[in-house]
């Protein structure tokens, strides 16, 4: 059974900060619950489903479409982990709005709904879904160690590796952890000499802006 509401942490009007859409206008559907449990996690509060109140999908469909009014280019669905929560009545909804629908994902969850733009952003704790490193459209891994790096380079490969012959693999993103000592340096140095990847900064904080 679709539902008709979801658990909603904060929905906002902004740039997108990451990735490879980065300072583009945006519209952003936080959404609750998320288990994985990222050490270096900045959006902890979003973790307990019951902490934040439930948001009608017709709600969050019709603030869409006035952020599409208010030169939003697309929808990003993030968390937390979104795929915790079911997508399918989401996506439904929103595409009434009639804006490309992004998702960011950590890859741990069933997935659902239809997105436009997949970012899977894996953790190495809680690898991700095998049918969703075979389809996004970008790779984003945080790093803040060697171990992260290597984690990297063996998602790139399994990405490669599920899908068929011909197909493009996922644009391949290496973005250091904030505030964490060492991390920048590393993925500079790390892209300088693997030019299949590119830098991901979050470019929102460096701003100051959600
Ligand atoms: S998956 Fe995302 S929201 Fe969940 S703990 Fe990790 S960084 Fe935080």
């Amino acid at each position: 059974m679709v539902s008709l509401s979801l658990p909603v942490v904060e929905t906002f009007h902004s740039l997108q900060g990451e990735g490879l859409h980065a300072g583009r206008s945006a519209f952003f559907i936080r959404l609750a619950g998320c288990t994985v449990g990222c050490s270096w996690c900045d959006t902890k509060h979003s973790w307990p489903v019951g902490a934040h109140g439930q948001r009608s999908l017709a709600a969050l469909a019709a603030e869409a479409r006035d952020a599409a009014k208010a030169g939003a280019a697309f929808v990003v669905i993030t968390g937390g982990e979104p795929l915790q929560q079911p997508l399918d009545g989401l996506c439904a909804a929103l595409a009434a709005a009639g804006l490309p629908l992004h998702l960011e994902t950590s890859g741990v969850g069933e997935p659902s709904g239809r997105f436009d733009w997949i970012t899977l952003s894996p953790k190495p704790h809680r690898p991700p879904a095998a049918t969703l490193l075979a389809r996004c459209d970008e790779l984003k891994v945080v790093v803040t160690s060697a171990a992260d790096l290597a984690f990297a380079e063996a998602m790139a490969a399994e990405a490669g590796r599920l899908r068929p012959p011909a197909a493009l693999g996922p644009e391949l993103l290496i973005q250091p952890a904030w505030d964490e000592s060492g991390s920048e340096a590393l993925a500079v140095a790390y892209v300088r000499r693997n030019p299949a990847w590119r830098l991901s900064l979050q470019s929102h904080k460096w701003l100051g802006v959600r």
